[in-house]
Protein backbone atom coordinates (compact mmCIF):
# COMPACT_ATOMS: atom_id res chain seq x y z
CA UNK A 1 0.00 0.00 0.00
CA UNK A 2 1.69 3.42 -1.11
CA UNK A 3 -0.56 5.64 1.23
CA UNK A 4 1.07 6.44 4.33
CA UNK A 5 -0.04 8.23 7.27
CA UNK A 6 2.52 9.69 9.82
CA UNK A 7 2.04 8.98 13.11
CA UNK A 8 3.48 8.79 17.02
CA UNK A 9 4.95 5.12 17.63
CA UNK A 10 3.69 4.38 21.11
CA UNK A 11 4.24 0.71 20.74
CA UNK A 12 6.14 -0.16 24.18
CA UNK A 13 9.40 -0.98 22.08
CA UNK A 14 10.04 2.77 21.28
CA UNK A 15 8.85 4.22 24.47
CA UNK A 16 11.27 1.68 26.83
CA UNK A 17 14.21 3.16 28.34
CA UNK A 18 13.30 6.63 28.27
CA UNK A 19 14.02 7.38 24.32
CA UNK A 20 12.76 10.30 22.96
CA UNK A 21 9.40 9.78 20.97
CA UNK A 22 9.81 10.43 17.48
CA UNK A 23 7.27 11.03 14.68
CA UNK A 24 7.65 7.82 12.30
CA UNK A 25 5.57 7.20 9.26
CA UNK A 26 3.69 3.96 9.11
CA UNK A 27 1.62 2.18 6.49
CA UNK A 28 -1.66 2.49 7.04
CA UNK A 29 -2.69 -1.27 7.27
CA UNK A 30 -1.39 -3.32 10.33
CA UNK A 31 -1.42 -6.76 10.33
CA UNK A 32 -3.19 -8.10 13.65
CA UNK A 33 -0.95 -8.99 16.91
CA UNK A 34 -2.42 -11.92 18.29
CA UNK A 35 -3.12 -11.00 22.22
CA UNK A 36 -2.29 -13.75 25.21
CA UNK A 37 -4.31 -12.29 27.68
CA UNK A 38 -2.69 -12.97 31.13
CA UNK A 39 -5.31 -14.04 33.90
CA UNK A 40 -4.98 -11.70 37.24
CA UNK A 41 -6.87 -11.69 40.17
CA UNK A 42 -8.10 -8.40 42.31
CA UNK A 43 -10.95 -6.36 43.41
CA UNK A 44 -11.57 -5.06 39.72
CA UNK A 45 -11.86 -8.42 38.16
CA UNK A 46 -13.52 -9.64 41.04
CA UNK A 47 -16.26 -6.85 40.64
CA UNK A 48 -16.42 -7.73 36.44
CA UNK A 49 -16.89 -11.11 37.38
CA UNK A 50 -19.76 -10.87 39.81
CA UNK A 51 -21.35 -8.67 37.09
CA UNK A 52 -20.58 -10.94 34.13
CA UNK A 53 -21.94 -13.92 35.73
CA UNK A 54 -24.94 -11.81 36.82
CA UNK A 55 -25.41 -10.91 33.29
CA UNK A 56 -24.92 -14.14 31.74
CA UNK A 57 -27.12 -16.10 34.32
CA UNK A 58 -30.01 -13.59 33.71
CA UNK A 59 -29.82 -13.81 29.82
CA UNK A 60 -29.80 -17.79 29.65
CA UNK A 61 -32.26 -18.19 32.52
CA UNK A 62 -35.05 -15.71 31.75
CA UNK A 63 -36.56 -16.87 28.87
CA UNK A 64 -37.17 -20.44 31.03
CA UNK A 65 -38.64 -18.34 33.63
CA UNK A 66 -42.68 -19.07 33.62
CA UNK A 67 -45.98 -16.38 34.27
CA UNK A 68 -48.71 -18.02 34.17
CA UNK A 69 -49.20 -20.32 30.99
CA UNK A 70 -46.45 -18.23 29.23
CA UNK A 71 -43.23 -17.52 29.39
CA UNK A 72 -42.43 -14.28 31.51
CA UNK A 73 -40.30 -12.04 28.42
CA UNK A 74 -41.52 -13.58 25.27
CA UNK A 75 -41.01 -11.45 22.00
CA UNK A 76 -44.19 -13.06 20.14
CA UNK A 77 -43.73 -11.73 16.78
CA UNK A 78 -45.98 -13.80 14.21
CA UNK A 79 -48.95 -13.21 17.48
CA UNK A 80 -47.53 -9.44 17.54
CA UNK A 81 -47.28 -9.26 20.83
CA UNK A 82 -44.42 -8.73 23.43
CA UNK A 83 -45.36 -9.98 26.95
CA UNK A 84 -43.11 -8.69 29.91
CA UNK A 85 -44.17 -10.36 32.66
CA UNK A 86 -47.30 -9.37 33.26
CA UNK A 87 -47.78 -6.32 31.13
CA UNK A 88 -48.33 -7.07 27.06
CA UNK A 89 -47.17 -4.83 24.36
CA UNK A 90 -48.64 -4.33 20.77
CA UNK A 91 -46.53 -2.93 18.18
CA UNK A 92 -49.03 0.09 18.42
CA UNK A 93 -47.03 0.90 21.41
CA UNK A 94 -43.60 0.48 19.93
CA UNK A 95 -43.41 4.30 20.50
CA UNK A 96 -42.69 3.30 24.04
CA UNK A 97 -39.83 1.01 22.88
CA UNK A 98 -38.29 4.15 20.88
CA UNK A 99 -38.70 5.94 24.22
CA UNK A 100 -37.05 2.94 26.23
CA UNK A 101 -33.44 3.27 24.08
CA UNK A 102 -33.30 7.23 23.77
CA UNK A 103 -33.49 6.67 27.70
CA UNK A 104 -30.72 3.72 27.29
CA UNK A 105 -28.79 6.07 24.97
CA UNK A 106 -28.99 8.98 27.73
CA UNK A 107 -28.28 6.61 30.23
CA UNK A 108 -24.99 5.99 28.67
CA UNK A 109 -24.00 8.89 27.96
CA UNK A 110 -24.58 9.98 32.04
CA UNK A 111 -22.29 7.06 32.45
CA UNK A 112 -19.70 7.62 30.05
CA UNK A 113 -19.61 11.41 31.09
CA UNK A 114 -19.62 10.19 34.99
CA UNK A 115 -17.06 7.49 34.53
CA UNK A 116 -15.78 6.78 31.10
CA UNK A 117 -16.10 3.27 29.31
CA UNK A 118 -17.26 1.46 32.53
CA UNK A 119 -20.42 0.21 30.23
CA UNK A 120 -17.27 -1.82 27.91
CA UNK A 121 -15.37 -3.14 30.83
CA UNK A 122 -17.84 -4.65 33.13
CA UNK A 123 -21.66 -5.23 31.34
CA UNK A 124 -20.91 -4.85 27.03
CA UNK A 125 -21.83 -8.46 25.82
CA UNK A 126 -19.14 -8.41 23.56
CA UNK A 127 -17.00 -8.28 26.34
CA UNK A 128 -18.72 -10.21 28.79
CA UNK A 129 -18.39 -13.19 26.50
CA UNK A 130 -14.86 -12.76 25.41
CA UNK A 131 -14.17 -13.12 28.71
CA UNK A 132 -16.00 -15.77 29.14
CA UNK A 133 -13.82 -17.48 25.82
CA UNK A 134 -11.04 -16.48 27.30
CA UNK A 135 -11.87 -18.37 31.00
CA UNK A 136 -12.50 -21.52 28.78
CA UNK A 137 -9.21 -20.65 26.97
CA UNK A 138 -7.29 -20.66 30.40
CA UNK A 139 -8.49 -23.54 31.91
CA UNK A 140 -8.12 -25.85 28.46
CA UNK A 141 -4.94 -24.22 27.23
CA UNK A 142 -3.19 -23.01 30.45
CA UNK A 143 -1.72 -19.72 31.43
CA UNK A 144 -0.49 -17.13 28.70
CA UNK A 145 3.20 -18.55 28.69
CA UNK A 146 1.72 -21.69 28.27
CA UNK A 147 -0.95 -20.91 25.50
CA UNK A 148 1.76 -18.95 23.72
CA UNK A 149 4.48 -21.75 23.75
CA UNK A 150 1.67 -23.88 23.06
CA UNK A 151 0.51 -21.75 19.71
CA UNK A 152 4.63 -22.16 18.53
CA UNK A 153 5.19 -25.50 18.92
CA UNK A 154 4.04 -28.50 15.62
CA UNK A 155 0.98 -30.22 16.06
CA UNK A 156 0.64 -32.68 18.97
CA UNK A 157 -1.66 -35.21 20.33
CA UNK A 158 -1.89 -32.72 22.93
CA UNK A 159 -1.96 -29.69 21.36
CA UNK A 160 -4.77 -31.11 19.64
CA UNK A 161 -7.08 -32.27 22.29
CA UNK A 162 -6.38 -29.29 24.05
CA UNK A 163 -7.38 -27.01 20.52
CA UNK A 164 -10.15 -28.98 19.94
CA UNK A 165 -11.74 -29.34 23.23
CA UNK A 166 -11.38 -25.34 23.48
CA UNK A 167 -13.11 -24.88 20.12
CA UNK A 168 -16.03 -27.04 21.28
CA UNK A 169 -16.75 -25.73 24.29
CA UNK A 170 -16.59 -22.42 22.27
CA UNK A 171 -19.03 -23.78 20.14
CA UNK A 172 -21.47 -25.14 22.89
CA UNK A 173 -21.60 -21.40 24.81
CA UNK A 174 -22.89 -20.05 21.50
CA UNK A 175 -25.32 -22.82 20.50
CA UNK A 176 -26.37 -22.03 24.08
CA UNK A 177 -26.18 -17.82 23.00
CA UNK A 178 -27.98 -18.45 19.65
CA UNK A 179 -30.86 -20.76 21.15
CA UNK A 180 -31.41 -18.63 24.33
CA UNK A 181 -31.49 -15.61 21.90
CA UNK A 182 -33.87 -17.35 19.75
CA UNK A 183 -36.16 -18.18 23.53
CA UNK A 184 -36.89 -14.92 23.76
CA UNK A 185 -38.78 -15.05 20.50
CA UNK A 186 -40.02 -18.81 20.91
CA UNK A 187 -40.82 -20.41 23.90
CA UNK A 188 -37.34 -22.17 24.37
CA UNK A 189 -39.55 -25.81 25.99
CA UNK A 190 -41.13 -26.30 22.61
CA UNK A 191 -37.60 -25.11 21.33
CA UNK A 192 -35.60 -27.28 22.92
CA UNK A 193 -37.81 -30.23 21.62
CA UNK A 194 -38.06 -29.08 18.16
CA UNK A 195 -35.21 -28.23 17.01
CA UNK A 196 -33.26 -31.34 17.62
CA UNK A 197 -36.65 -33.46 16.39
CA UNK A 198 -36.28 -31.20 12.85
CA UNK A 199 -40.20 -29.89 14.20
CA UNK A 200 -38.81 -26.02 14.30
CA UNK A 201 -39.64 -23.63 11.70
CA UNK A 202 -37.12 -22.75 9.78
CA UNK A 203 -36.30 -19.31 10.90
CA UNK A 204 -35.22 -20.61 14.10
CA UNK A 205 -32.69 -22.44 12.38
CA UNK A 206 -31.80 -20.09 10.80
CA UNK A 207 -31.45 -17.58 13.81
CA UNK A 208 -29.89 -20.18 16.18
CA UNK A 209 -27.31 -20.55 13.46
CA UNK A 210 -26.73 -17.01 13.00
CA UNK A 211 -26.36 -16.27 16.57
CA UNK A 212 -24.20 -19.50 16.99
CA UNK A 213 -21.41 -18.33 13.90
CA UNK A 214 -21.51 -14.67 15.43
CA UNK A 215 -21.24 -15.47 18.78
CA UNK A 216 -18.06 -18.09 18.31
CA UNK A 217 -16.66 -15.40 15.67
CA UNK A 218 -16.97 -12.50 18.15
CA UNK A 219 -15.79 -13.48 20.76
CA UNK A 220 -13.73 -16.53 19.96
CA UNK A 221 -11.48 -14.96 17.49
CA UNK A 222 -12.30 -11.61 16.44
CA UNK A 223 -12.47 -10.04 20.26
CA UNK A 224 -10.72 -6.99 20.81
CA UNK A 225 -10.90 -5.99 17.34
CA UNK A 226 -14.41 -5.42 17.33
CA UNK A 227 -14.11 -3.22 20.12
CA UNK A 228 -11.44 -0.90 18.42
CA UNK A 229 -12.90 -1.20 14.83
CA UNK A 230 -16.53 -2.29 14.77
CA UNK A 231 -17.73 -0.61 17.69
CA UNK A 232 -19.17 3.14 17.02
CA UNK A 233 -19.51 3.50 20.83
CA UNK A 234 -15.20 3.74 20.98
CA UNK A 235 -15.30 6.38 18.16
CA UNK A 236 -17.27 8.87 20.32
CA UNK A 237 -16.88 8.47 23.96
CA UNK A 238 -14.05 10.66 23.10
CA UNK A 239 -16.15 13.52 23.15
CA UNK A 240 -18.08 12.62 26.02
CA UNK A 241 -15.15 12.70 28.30
CA UNK A 242 -13.81 15.98 30.17
CA UNK A 243 -11.14 16.31 32.28
CA UNK A 244 -13.27 15.40 35.64
CA UNK A 245 -14.16 11.83 33.88
CA UNK A 246 -13.48 8.78 35.98
CA UNK A 247 -10.80 7.22 33.89
CA UNK A 248 -8.09 4.25 34.37
CA UNK A 249 -4.72 6.16 33.95
CA UNK A 250 -0.81 5.84 35.17
CA UNK A 251 0.64 8.19 37.09
CA UNK A 252 3.14 8.86 35.01
CA UNK A 253 4.85 11.49 37.78
CA UNK A 254 4.84 8.66 40.45
CA UNK A 255 5.89 5.86 37.95
CA UNK A 256 8.49 7.65 35.67
CA UNK A 257 11.48 7.27 35.18
CA UNK A 258 10.27 3.26 35.66
CA UNK A 259 12.60 0.48 34.89
CA UNK A 260 14.06 -2.47 36.80
CA UNK A 261 15.69 -2.21 40.59
CA UNK A 262 16.54 -4.57 43.52
CA UNK A 263 13.51 -5.67 45.27
CA UNK A 264 15.56 -5.70 48.42
CA UNK A 265 15.18 -1.68 47.87
CA UNK A 266 12.50 -0.29 49.73
CA UNK A 267 10.27 2.47 48.31
CA UNK A 268 12.03 5.31 50.07
CA UNK A 269 15.77 3.84 48.90
CA UNK A 270 14.12 3.78 45.27
CA UNK A 271 12.83 7.34 44.85
CA UNK A 272 16.28 8.03 46.72
CA UNK A 273 17.75 6.30 44.16
CA UNK A 274 15.91 8.39 41.26
CA UNK A 275 13.67 5.28 40.26
CA UNK A 276 10.33 6.23 39.80
CA UNK A 277 7.55 3.32 41.04
CA UNK A 278 7.08 1.23 37.70
CA UNK A 279 9.47 -1.49 37.68
CA UNK A 280 8.50 -1.91 34.05
CA UNK A 281 7.05 -5.55 34.47
CA UNK A 282 5.33 -5.19 31.85
CA UNK A 283 2.63 -7.41 33.35
CA UNK A 284 -0.19 -4.48 33.17
CA UNK A 285 0.41 -5.02 28.86
CA UNK A 286 0.35 -8.73 29.84
CA UNK A 287 -3.58 -7.99 31.22
CA UNK A 288 -4.50 -6.22 28.87
CA UNK A 289 -7.07 -7.37 26.91
CA UNK A 290 -6.88 -4.79 24.02
CA UNK A 291 -3.22 -5.23 23.94
CA UNK A 292 -2.50 -2.01 25.03
CA UNK A 293 -0.20 -0.32 27.02
CA UNK A 294 -1.94 2.01 29.72
CA UNK A 295 1.23 3.56 30.21
CA UNK A 296 1.08 5.54 27.14
CA UNK A 297 -1.68 7.77 28.25
CA UNK A 298 -5.44 7.35 27.50
CA UNK A 299 -6.18 5.49 24.40
CA UNK A 300 -9.64 4.84 22.49
CA UNK A 301 -8.66 0.92 22.86
CA UNK A 302 -9.02 1.11 26.90
CA UNK A 303 -12.33 -0.56 27.46
CA UNK A 304 -12.05 0.52 31.37
CA UNK A 305 -11.67 -3.26 32.93
CA UNK A 306 -9.41 -2.04 35.27
CA UNK A 307 -7.42 -5.32 34.59
CA UNK A 308 -3.96 -3.10 35.03
CA UNK A 309 -4.97 -1.72 37.85
CA UNK A 310 -5.48 -4.90 39.53
CA UNK A 311 -2.16 -6.33 37.89
CA UNK A 312 0.01 -3.17 39.42
CA UNK A 313 -1.57 -2.91 42.72
CA UNK A 314 -0.40 -6.83 43.24
CA UNK A 315 3.06 -5.68 41.62
CA UNK A 316 2.98 -2.84 44.17
CA UNK A 317 2.03 -5.12 47.07
CA UNK A 318 4.94 -7.22 46.33
CA UNK A 319 7.22 -4.62 45.76
CA UNK A 320 5.94 -3.30 49.33
CA UNK A 321 4.78 0.42 47.22
CA UNK A 322 1.57 2.07 47.70
CA UNK A 323 -1.38 0.90 45.48
CA UNK A 324 -2.66 3.10 43.13
CA UNK A 325 0.08 3.69 40.30
CA UNK A 326 -2.31 2.32 37.71
CA UNK A 327 -5.98 3.78 39.39
CA UNK A 328 -9.28 4.87 38.56
CA UNK A 329 -8.71 8.86 38.54
CA UNK A 330 -9.13 11.82 36.44
CA UNK A 331 -7.33 14.16 34.55
CA UNK A 332 -7.53 17.30 36.79
CA UNK A 333 -6.92 15.02 39.76
CA UNK A 334 -3.07 13.70 38.13
CA UNK A 335 -2.26 17.40 37.44
CA UNK A 336 -3.24 17.97 40.86
CA UNK A 337 -6.20 19.82 40.44
CA UNK A 338 -9.84 19.37 42.24
CA UNK A 339 -12.20 16.91 40.48
CA UNK A 340 -15.99 18.51 40.28
CA UNK A 341 -18.18 15.46 40.23
CA UNK A 342 -21.28 17.38 40.05
CA UNK A 343 -20.31 19.40 37.36
CA UNK A 344 -23.13 21.12 35.26
CA UNK A 345 -22.78 19.16 32.29
CA UNK A 346 -23.05 15.86 34.42
CA UNK A 347 -26.08 17.29 36.32
CA UNK A 348 -27.51 18.46 32.95
CA UNK A 349 -27.83 14.68 31.54
CA UNK A 350 -28.71 13.59 34.74
CA UNK A 351 -31.87 15.60 35.08
CA UNK A 352 -32.74 14.66 31.38
CA UNK A 353 -32.19 11.17 32.40
CA UNK A 354 -34.84 11.55 35.75
CA UNK A 355 -37.21 13.61 33.77
CA UNK A 356 -37.60 10.83 30.98
CA UNK A 357 -37.19 7.95 33.18
CA UNK A 358 -40.72 9.72 35.47
CA UNK A 359 -42.38 10.46 32.02
CA UNK A 360 -41.48 6.68 31.05
CA UNK A 361 -43.25 5.13 33.87
CA UNK A 362 -46.05 7.21 33.89
CA UNK A 363 -46.76 6.44 30.25
CA UNK A 364 -46.25 2.69 30.86
CA UNK A 365 -48.53 3.13 34.07
CA UNK A 366 -51.04 5.50 32.92
CA UNK A 367 -51.31 3.69 29.10
CA UNK A 368 -54.91 2.80 27.78
CA UNK A 369 -55.26 -1.09 28.38
CA UNK A 370 -57.08 -0.98 25.22
CA UNK A 371 -55.79 -1.22 21.45
CA UNK A 372 -57.97 -0.38 19.13
CA UNK A 373 -57.38 -0.13 15.01
CA UNK A 374 -59.86 0.85 12.13
CA UNK A 375 -59.01 0.38 8.56
CA UNK A 376 -61.71 1.04 6.30
CA UNK A 377 -62.61 -1.36 3.10
CA UNK A 378 -60.65 0.06 -0.08
CA UNK A 379 -62.26 -2.18 -2.45
CA UNK A 380 -65.88 -0.91 -2.41
CA UNK A 381 -65.88 3.13 -1.35
CA UNK A 382 -69.52 2.97 -0.35
CA UNK A 383 -72.54 1.10 -0.66
CA UNK A 384 -75.72 2.35 -1.22
CA UNK A 385 -78.39 0.59 0.74
CA UNK A 386 -82.01 -0.55 -0.13
CA UNK A 387 -83.35 1.86 1.90
CA UNK A 388 -81.48 5.13 0.35
CA UNK A 389 -79.03 5.11 3.47
CA UNK A 390 -75.34 5.40 2.43
CA UNK A 391 -72.45 3.02 4.17
CA UNK A 392 -69.02 2.18 4.24
CA UNK A 393 -67.42 -0.98 5.81
CA UNK A 394 -64.89 -1.01 8.31
CA UNK A 395 -62.69 -3.70 9.38
CA UNK A 396 -61.80 -2.97 13.20
CA UNK A 397 -59.24 -4.65 15.78
CA UNK A 398 -59.86 -4.48 19.34
CA UNK A 399 -56.90 -5.74 21.92
CA UNK A 400 -57.74 -6.12 25.17
CA UNK A 401 -54.74 -4.72 27.34
CA UNK A 402 -56.69 -5.39 30.14
CA UNK A 403 -56.50 -8.77 33.19
CA UNK A 404 -59.60 -8.67 32.88
CA UNK A 405 -62.16 -9.66 30.08
CA UNK A 406 -64.69 -6.56 28.78
CA UNK A 407 -67.75 -5.74 27.16
CA UNK A 408 -66.77 -2.78 24.65
CA UNK A 409 -69.39 -0.09 23.76
CA UNK A 410 -69.28 0.92 19.97
CA UNK A 411 -70.27 4.25 18.64
CA UNK A 412 -69.92 6.23 15.69
CA UNK A 413 -69.69 10.53 15.28
CA UNK A 414 -69.22 12.92 12.85
CA UNK A 415 -72.07 13.09 10.54
CA UNK A 416 -75.62 13.30 11.09
CA UNK A 417 -77.76 10.33 11.77
CA UNK A 418 -74.78 8.23 11.71
CA UNK A 419 -75.33 4.59 12.83
CA UNK A 420 -73.35 1.41 13.15
CA UNK A 421 -75.34 -2.33 12.23
CA UNK A 422 -72.72 -3.68 15.76
CA UNK A 423 -72.91 -1.87 19.06
CA UNK A 424 -70.87 -4.50 21.43
CA UNK A 425 -68.00 -6.35 20.95
CA UNK A 426 -66.71 -8.71 23.98
CA UNK A 427 -62.98 -9.43 24.44
CA UNK A 428 -61.65 -11.76 26.90
CA UNK A 429 -58.76 -10.40 28.60
CA UNK A 430 -55.55 -9.96 26.77
CA UNK A 431 -57.21 -11.45 23.68
CA UNK A 432 -58.18 -9.45 20.47
CA UNK A 433 -60.91 -9.61 17.63
CA UNK A 434 -61.45 -8.60 14.63
CA UNK A 435 -64.92 -7.38 13.73
CA UNK A 436 -66.61 -6.23 10.08
CA UNK A 437 -68.53 -3.32 10.79
CA UNK A 438 -71.15 -1.28 8.31
CA UNK A 439 -71.57 2.78 9.41
CA UNK A 440 -74.89 4.08 7.41
CA UNK A 441 -75.73 7.81 6.92
CA UNK A 442 -78.64 9.24 5.41
CA UNK A 443 -77.37 11.14 1.79
CA UNK A 444 -78.87 14.47 3.11
CA UNK A 445 -76.11 14.75 5.71
CA UNK A 446 -73.32 13.78 2.96
CA UNK A 447 -71.78 17.53 1.78
CA UNK A 448 -69.04 16.29 0.81
CA UNK A 449 -66.90 13.14 -0.97
CA UNK A 450 -64.81 12.18 2.51
CA UNK A 451 -65.83 13.34 6.27
CA UNK A 452 -64.03 12.78 9.24
CA UNK A 453 -65.83 10.67 11.23
CA UNK A 454 -65.12 9.31 14.93
CA UNK A 455 -65.51 5.72 16.23
CA UNK A 456 -65.38 5.38 19.88
CA UNK A 457 -65.01 2.74 21.53
CA UNK A 458 -66.06 2.71 25.73
CA UNK A 459 -65.79 -0.53 28.25
CA UNK A 460 -68.92 -0.66 29.87
CA UNK A 461 -67.72 -2.02 33.54
CA UNK A 462 -64.49 0.07 33.53
CA UNK A 463 -63.19 3.69 32.87
CA UNK A 464 -61.84 2.52 29.62
CA UNK A 465 -62.41 4.49 26.41
CA UNK A 466 -60.55 5.41 22.82
CA UNK A 467 -61.65 7.06 19.81
CA UNK A 468 -59.98 6.64 16.52
CA UNK A 469 -60.71 8.68 13.25
CA UNK A 470 -61.45 7.56 9.68
CA UNK A 471 -63.47 8.64 7.01
CA UNK A 472 -66.51 8.35 5.61
CA UNK A 473 -67.12 8.01 1.84
CA UNK A 474 -69.89 8.81 -0.17
CA UNK A 475 -71.74 10.97 -3.03
CA UNK A 476 -72.67 14.47 -2.36
CA UNK A 477 -76.29 15.69 -3.57
S1 LIG B 1 -5.56 -0.43 29.56
FE1 LIG B 1 -6.21 -1.38 31.47
S2 LIG B 1 -8.33 -0.77 31.72
FE2 LIG B 1 -7.76 -0.34 29.60
S3 LIG B 1 -8.41 -2.19 28.49
FE3 LIG B 1 -6.26 -2.47 29.03
S4 LIG B 1 -6.31 -3.54 30.99
FE4 LIG B 1 -8.36 -2.75 30.64
S1 LIG C 1 2.30 -3.29 36.15
FE1 LIG C 1 2.81 -1.39 37.18
S2 LIG C 1 4.95 -1.63 37.63
FE2 LIG C 1 4.51 -3.17 36.10
S3 LIG C 1 4.94 -2.15 34.16
FE3 LIG C 1 2.80 -1.80 34.58
S4 LIG C 1 2.78 0.17 35.59
FE4 LIG C 1 4.86 -0.56 35.70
Amino acid sequence: MSEKIPTRDVTPDSVEHHMPQETVTQHMYASRRHIYVREIKGFFQRLRRVSNWALMLTFFLLPWVRWGDRPAIWFDLPGREFHIFSATFYPQEFMLLSWLLIICAFGLFFITVFAGRVWCGYTCPQSVWTFLFIWVEHRLEGSRNRRIKLDKQPMTTDKLWRKSAKHAVWLLIALATGLTFVGYFTPIRDLVVDLPTLQAHGWSYFWVGFFLVFTYLNAGWLREQVCIYMCPYARFQGVMFDRDTLIVSYDAARGEPRGPRKKSLSHAQARAAGHGDCIDCDLCVQVCPTGIDIRDGLQYECITCAACIDACDSVMDKMGYPRGLIRYTTENALEGKPTHILRPRLMGYLAVLVVMIGAFAWAVADRTPLGFDVERERNRLFQTNPDGQISNVYTLTVRNLDKQAHVYRLEASGLPGLTLDTHEVSVPAGDSRQLVIRASAPPESIDRPSSEIILRLEARDADITVERDSRFIGETR
